[in-house]
């Protein structure tokens, strides 16, 4: 049984949009996808790929590409913010393998971005509408009617709603959201290896925890480029954004007190390539499907980066997606189906990584807390391919 042909929109073109243009012409839907930039790109930072979101990106046929681009994975380490010791170790190498049935691998977001991209327009070149900056959106018993800031609208059977955790489609939809600063402030920057110390490379991976702060770095690209992610509790009010210029001053005042290591680190980070900004906290969505939208991603379940699990859980939820259109007859079911399927497992994600956050940055007698990981949360043994459906039981 599969949902007869239907106008489907998307919102948003970031991963999660992409992935879900992508699982829905896997099952032979046609898609429109409206994206607000000019050019369909990621930001350059790193994203870990964990064997759950693998699962799907094997299954959509784009996952031997992504770990090419991202090569090997090495032994994690978490070390102490002021002596540097090693803390925890994992390997995260063939073992994932062995264990999961999918490998796990750190990405440039362009990297994973780009495979989805070209994957979805060579399987239609017509289906991305680029500078449409979604505005609002009616519906009745007939069609949904998205408008756009340029002017134009679109009608379709159906909406999903992909525009990440500031969702224009979630406000249009279900109102505007309560929107928490949540204290903590991040900063990211990449840098060539050539320029990383010596010293960092001997545990390129790694996380450096400390009272308040942490600081994260992977290499990315076969380790020809570095990642690295700083969060820090900051109560000062900071803007939202990934792209808000940061100075090095600014960073290494935060870090003072680290480890040689880590400062050297902070140190050789080239000016100018340093952005910060400001975390946010929204509630997860209780039901996130309204007559004929639904919500996907960060859209559904605005994600915090503390379990790196945001954009694996929005690939996740797109493949679902396209599985509950092929299994429904209509498309209240596929949405039922989905919603069914995904939200005590993506909201529980995002409540987890909320309290992960307290965690990481929490105090022991040590003085440091590597906390809780999304692998001892058991978030990576779960297969969006072979996840048994919910039924359509459609909720009140
Ligand atoms: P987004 O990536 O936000 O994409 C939304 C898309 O919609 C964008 O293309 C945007 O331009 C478009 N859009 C927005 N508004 C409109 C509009 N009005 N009209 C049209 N288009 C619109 N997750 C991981 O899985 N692993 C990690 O390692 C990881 N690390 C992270 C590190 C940091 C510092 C942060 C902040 C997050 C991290 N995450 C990670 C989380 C992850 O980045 C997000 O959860 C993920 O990007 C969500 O994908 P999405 O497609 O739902 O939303």
């Amino acid at each position: 049984m599969t949902v007869a042909p239907l106008r489907i929109s998307i919102i948003g073109g970031g991963i999660g949009g992409l992935t879900a243009a992508l699982a829905l012409q896997h099952f032979g839907f046609r898609v429109s996808l409206f994206e607000q930039a000019r050019e369909l790109r990621e930001i350059g930072a790193g994203v870990v790929i964990s064997p759950n979101a693998m699962h799907a990106l094997n299954f959509l046929g784009v996952g031997e590409r992504v770990a090419q681009d991202a090569g090997p994975t090495e032994l994690y380490v978490v070390r102490h913010y002021q002596t540097g010791e090693v803390l925890k170790t994992r390997w995260t190498g063939p073992e994932f393998f062995h264990h999961f049935g999918a490998s796990y691998h750190q990405g440039h977001r362009g990297d994973l971005h780009g495979a989805l991209a070209a994957a979805v327009v060579r399987n239609d070149p017509d289906c991305v509408f680029l500078e449409h900056r979604f505005e609002t959106l009616t519906q009745d018993r007939d069609n949904v009617v998205a408008t756009f800031a340029n002017g134009r609208s679109h009608e379709s059977d159906v909406l999903i709603g992909c525009d990440g955790g500031a969702s224009r489609v979630r406000a249009a939809v279900f109102g505007d959201q309560i929107v928490n600063y949540t204290g903590q402030m991040a900063f990211r920057a990449l840098m060539p290896i050539a320029s990383v110390p010596p010293r960092i490379m001997k545990n390129a991976y790694a996380m450096h925890v400390g009272v308040n702060r942490a600081l994260l770095h992977y290499p990315l690209r076969n380790r020809t480029i570095m990642n690295v992610v700083g969060l820090a509790r900051e109560p000062k009010w900071q803007e939202e954004g990934w792209q808000i210029p940061a100075t090095l001053d600014e960073f290494e005042a935060l870090y003072a007190d680290f480890h040689q290591d880590a400062l050297d680190l902070v140190h050789a980070i080239a000016p100018g390539t340093l952005f910060k900004w400001g975390l946010r906290d929204r509630e997860p969505l209780q039901h996130y499907t309204k007559g004929r939208v639904t919500m996907l991603g960060d859209a559904a379940h605005p994600m915090s980066p503390f379990l790196g699990q945001g954009a694996c859980i929005a690939i996740e939820d797109a493949l679902v997606l396209g599985r509950a259109f092929a299994a429904a007859a209509t498309f209240a079911e596929a949405f039922a189906i989905y919603e069914n399927t995904r939200k005590e497992r993506a909201n529980g994600a995002q409540l987890a990584s909320r309290q992960q956050a307290d965690e990481l940055q929490g105090v022991t007698e040590r003085g440091a807390n590597p906390g809780a990981h999304a692998l001892t949360r058991g978030l990576y043994a779960y297969n969006p391919a072979t996840e048994p459906l919910a039924p359509a039981r459609v909720q009140a």
